[in-house]
């Protein structure tokens, strides 16, 4: 039996983790299951999978929780301490599936504590990468990729000393084919309709800006250790091969599989071994063709923001990222265009330069100024927009 913890159940991630599980209850127990806010959701995920606990990061939300799962032995707490404590409790793998820099302190806890994690949560290693890949090192405890692209590039690493470089995929997103005056009028509901995959609100905007992509590429810098030279991205818009190993000789291994997350999600829970999931298969006669091309940058310029970002180390792929959550949470708001986006972090990663992160406390400081800056750019891309409207009309 392993023991799990899932943090962010309620989510995307959370629900393919799940139902995994419930289909291998002969492999898997669950000990503690988190949310943000959905009280009731979690404590219907928490009754359906017998947790031991459930917790929910929002502490207002804490007397409902508790409420709903009175007489069931299922210890409630609520607040993002208890987030952390969650985390510790005894497990044989932290499922990682918050959303955004929030998914850090307990996924740190983890890796502390000496518990393995399997890692949705690619926030959580582009702020603050450094620090887990040490805590982990410390611990013991190994830290398994559950992101497409990096589980891919997981199973096909042999040795890192004798690869050129790794590829990671993409699939353009929504607007692949859009040029920038047509994405000027994009809305929320457009930017969150990804073509090939479904998942939570962040990631799916992340995805149609390719700043996805762009914390993909801090994220495999951490996990695998290779300088950012040696990081690519292709776009390859059926989402079907999912990471490219390329080694000296010329051989190149690739991962391929449906645009399922429970492929990936899978391997992470079984690894070592392997266990069966009702995903569809891969008909590749039937599919017939695989297309690529190279990612444009002029049209999605928060590719290279990140790179740039990747390029000139430690601290700023934390600021990217925060100034990323922040324009990104604005968009969905409807208070600042699509392309303001990227706009915002540019303008962000342009006037802070923290000190270089090396402690959570650094990290902290360098995402709060970092959420500070951002906020004064979307109050002033809305300033101005509001003054340009009433200035033509
Ligand atoms: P989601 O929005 O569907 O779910 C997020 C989860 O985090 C929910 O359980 C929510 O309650 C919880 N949460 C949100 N804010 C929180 C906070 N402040 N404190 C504590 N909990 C909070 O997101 P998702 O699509 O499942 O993505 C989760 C993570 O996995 C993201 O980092 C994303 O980039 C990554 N990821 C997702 C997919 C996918 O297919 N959805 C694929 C690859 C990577
Ligand atoms: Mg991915």
């Amino acid at each position: 039996m392993k023991r799990l913890t899932i943090l962010g159940a309620t989510g995307s991630v959370g629900a393919s983790t799940l139902d995994l599980v419930a289909r291998n209850p002969e492999r898997f127990e669950v000990v503690a299951l988190t949310a943000g806010r959905d009280w009731r959701r979690l404590a219907e995920l928490a009754v359906a999978h017998r947790a031991r606990a459930a917790v929910i990061a929002d502490e207002a939300a804490y007397a409902e929780l508790k409420a709903a799962l009175t007489g069931t032995g299922i210890a409630v707490s609520a607040g993002p301490a208890a987030l952390v404590e969650a985390a510790r409790m005894e497990a044989d793998l932290v499922v990682a599936a918050i959303v955004g820099a929030a998914g850090l302190p307990p996924t740190l806890a983890a890796l502390e504590a000496g518990i393995s994690v399997a890692l949705a949560n690619k926030e959580a290693l582009v702020c603050a990468g450094h620090l887990m890949t040490a805590a982990a090192a410390r611990s013991g405890a190994t830290l398994l990729p559950i992101d497409s692209e990096h589980n891919a590039i997981f199973q096909v690493l042999e040795s890192r000393e004798r690869v050129r470089r790794i590829v990671l995929t993409a699939s353009g997103g929504p607007f692949r084919c859009w040029s920038r005056e047509r994405m000027q009028g994009v809305t929320p509901a457009e930017a969150v309709k990804h073509p090939t995959w479904s998942m939570g609100a962040k990631i799916s905007v992340d995805s149609a800006t390719l700043m996805n992509k762009g914390l993909e590429l801090i994220e495999a810098w951490h996990l695998f250790g290779l300088s950012p030279e040696q990081l690519g991205v292709l776009v390859h818009p059926q989402s079907l091969v999912h990471g490219l190993v390329e080694y000296v000789d010329g051989s190149v291994l690739a991962q391929l599989g449906p645009a399922d997350m429970r492929v990936p999600i899978a391997h992470a829970l079984a690894w070592p071994e392997r266990i069966a999931t009702p995903v569809e298969r891969l008909n590749l006669a039937a599919i017939g063709r695989l297309e690529f091309e190279e990612a444009d940058r002029e049209r999605f310029p928060a590719l290279a923001l990140a790179e740039a970002a990747l390029a000139d180390g430690l601290c700023r792929p934390c600021v990217l990222n925060a100034a990323n959550e922040v324009a990104v949470a604005a968009f969905l708001e409807e208070k600042i265009p699509f392309l303001a986006i990227a706009d915002v972090v540019g303008e962000t990663l342009a006037a802070i330069r923290p000190r270089r992160p090396e402690t959570l406390a650094d990290v902290d400081a360098a995402d709060a100024a970092a959420r500070s800056s951002a906020q004064q750019f979307v109050y002033l891309n809305h300033v101005s927009r509001f003054a340009a409207q009433h200035a033509s009309g």
